[in-house]
């Protein structure tokens, strides 16, 4: 009997360490260790891995209150291997770069697509190379093909504005985009050229190890999920992505353009910063 109140009293004070971090509708389902847990196990596949493989058009996300937190071990994230595949083709030099300077070195005169020969600045990304949380747009811009940086002029300051809001400075964070080179006249980028930039970001990635990706807008958010989805099914969610935690909210540009999204920008920048703290409180209480 006794031991019977000593496992209840175990288990109430973990609920209420869960219900701390999580709120109250997280608590009374298992956690699956260090791994992303979900408390569905079923809903635990990524909507990266479940690309292509389900027929329904809805991917299979989960809710904020289901995800628990980004795995805390190291590496979060692995690219797989381009090229090296027979004995015929080596692994690209790129590709064994050990860290964003070298990786840059490598691939800043790429012209693997068209945008390679138009471009006027090779974009590859900003902020802290050891970043929790990376955030991923789709394509430079005039001002950023400009300048060499992303998200730099007036979407770049909302940007900003929006990361202080949630207690972050831009260079807390890394910025990029999924492509390097600007598309001309702003256009969306086509398939052929996500698929053939798009291995320079799982690089970047993998030199960072982030915990959480902010996709910035649907384009961003479809060609890390390899997929096509609206934006209202993404948003508002946490999405395991291989050992990551990805949130999907607005592109800064159309938030510009598009006023009444803020809002709903706002929530998603604040469920953000929910899993974030969980996060670390979590990393914290391993490292202890
Ligand atoms: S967009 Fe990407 S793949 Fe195309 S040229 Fe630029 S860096 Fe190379």
């Amino acid at each position: 009997m006794m031991e019977r109140s000593k496992v209840l009293v175990q288990l109430q004070q973990w609920i209420q360490v869960r219900q701390q971090l999580l709120g109250k509708r997280a608590y009374g389902q298992p956690s699956s260790g260090e791994a992303v847990s979900v408390l569905r196990q079923a809903a635990m596949v990524s909507a990266a891995k479940s690309a292509g493989a389900s027929s329904s058009s809805r991917p299979s996300l989960v809710t904020e209150t289901e995800v628990l937190l980004p795995s805390v071990r190291l590496p979060r994230f692995r690219m797989a291997v381009v090229g090296g595949e027979d004995l015929f083709s080596a692994v690209p030099e790129w590709q064994q770069s050990q860290s964003l300077g070298e990786l840059y070195k490598h691939i800043h005169t790429c012209t693997k697509c068209s945008l390679g020969l138009t471009r006027t600045h090779f974009v590859f990304g900003v902020g802290n190379p050891n970043a929790d949380i990376v955030l991923v747009g789709e394509a430079p811009g005039a001002e950023e093909d400009a300048r060499g940086e992303p998200f730099v002029g007036a979407a770049g300051q909302l940007l900003n504005r929006m990361l202080q809001a949630i207690g972050f400075r831009r260079e807390d964070v890394y910025i990029c985009n999924i492509l390097k080179c600007r598309p001309p006249n702003n256009r969306r980028p086509m398939p052929q050229e996500i698929e053939t930039c798009r291995p320079y970001l799982w690089k970047q990635l993998e030199l960072i190890q982030p915990a959480f990706l902010l996709a910035l807008g649907a384009t961003a958010a479809a060609a890390l999920l390899q997929r096509d989805y609206k934006i209202a099914d993404l948003r508002g969610r946490a999405i395991p992505f291989h050992g990551l935690v990805m949130v999907v909210t607005y592109h800064p540009a159309a938030l510009l353009r598009n006023p009444q999204w803020k809002r709903p920008a706002w929530e998603d920048l604040q469920l953000l910063r929910r899993l974030y703290d969980a996060y670390r409180q979590r990393l914290q209480a391993v490292q202890r």
